[in-house]
């Protein structure tokens, strides 16, 4: 028998609060923590007024040495900045107040400190409030770094409620979309034997699975929907811990989605101008296609989206059904190397109009 050499290091959070009000116990996990006095808050102007005033004046109460550090953009340039603020003032301990951006820089410039943080979202538009990975925006797109898992997350329903419908039904399809992710995974698993791992898998299809079942429950002005969202995208975020990447949340439909970040904006529709399509709603819609091309039940996830009032069209989207093909066509180029059903070539075009027609995307 061959020896025994295989090794693994898995980052998880230690303690998840999620429910109504839960920001009124931020000192007390901080204390739990027991990191340090001095507690940087990084968080964006909605996000200060919306929770970071609340939080710093709670945890001032509790004699903690309370800085707050504002940015405006996940760019590499505010995460240099929060690098450069934490060195000078003595960080111990570091809370991400705010959507997916302000979450992203946190978690970079806290894994780029080696000090700890915790996750306090308030919004929930994709599932990197749990993750242990970071997406950074740049000239022509963005580009996903790695990072480290947050020491906690705190989800206030309270607060994540009064965000804009539209960002936890964009959360919860990029949930959703991990059903076209394993499938993915699984599918290179077969071919090309990489690394996989099964408890991981069925963690982020769970998390799926969750949301797809309480379709009908996802609804605008319901905090219920908004504790069923962050608990599905903690599931998710677990997950990727257990894989140690984000294949079991991410395949040829994130791939589709960052190419559609990377043809760029200024979407143009019947001659008006839409809303840019957000990340989670991009691979809903991915997945829809994705899932079809793995002969799987892609009825399924669009109707879930539906319920939802996820997009499922290029119409709803608000992308031109031109775009929506090319994505198709280019989308394995953002990862070469994460094999998936796209292949090494990818789709031709004559297959990408198939594939959107036959799942009425376009
Ligand atoms: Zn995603």
């Amino acid at each position: 028998m061959e020896r025994f050499t295989k090794s693994k290091k898995m980052v998880f959070p230690r303690e998840i609060i999620v429910g109504h009000n839960s920001t009124s116990q931020i000192a007390e996990l901080c204390d739990r923590i027991g990191r340090g006095n001095s507690v940087l808050i990084v968080a964006d102007k909605k996000t200060k007024k919306l929770a970071g005033d609340e939080i710093s004046k709670i945890l001032s109460k509790a004699n903690y040495d309370v800085k707050m550090k504002m940015i405006s953009s996940p760019t590499v340039n505010e995460v240099n900045r929060v690098i450069k603020y934490g060195h000078k003032n003595n960080i111990n301990l570091m809370l991400g107040v705010g959507g997916g951006s302000v979450i992203d820089v946190t978690k970079l410039s806290a894994y780029e400190l080696s000090k700890p943080f915790i996750s306090v979202p308030t919004s929930a538009a994709h599932d990197g409030i749990a993750s242990p990975r970071a997406s950074l925006k740049h000239s022509k797109g963005s580009v996903s770094k790695t990072a480290v898992s947050p020491l906690a997350i705190l989800a206030d329903t309270k607060i994540i409620r009064k965000a804009p419908y539209r960002m936890l039904a964009s959360g919860c399809a990029d949930v959703i979309s991990n059903i076209s992710a394993v499938m993915d995974w699984e599918l290179a698993y077969r071919l090309k034997n990489e690394e996989f791992s099964s408890h991981s898998a069925v963690l982020a299809k769970t998390a799926a699975q969750l949301l797809i079942d309480h379709a009908d429950d996802i609804k605008p002005d319901a905090e219920e929907s908004v504790w069923l969202a962050v608990k599905a995208m903690i599931v998710s975020g677990v997950a990727m811990s257990v894989a140690g990447n984000t294949r079991p949340a991410s395949g040829s439909e994130h791939m589709f989605s960052h190419m559609l970040d990377h043809l760029g904006p200024g979407i143009m529709l019947k001659g008006k101008r839409h809303k840019r399509p957000m990340h989670g709603e991009q691979c809903g819609v991915g997945a829809i296609m994705m899932v079809y091309l793995h002969g799987g039940d892609y009825e399924k996830i669009k109707n879930s989206l539906k319920k939802i009032g996820a997009p499922t069209t290029s119409e709803e989207l608000g992308v031109s059904k031109k775009k929506i093909v090319e994505a198709l066509v280019r989308a394995q180029e953002i990862r070469p190397e994460r094999y998936t059903i796209l292949g090494e070539t990818g789709l031709t075009e004559d297959a990408a109009k198939k594939l959107a027609k036959t799942t009425g995307v376009i």
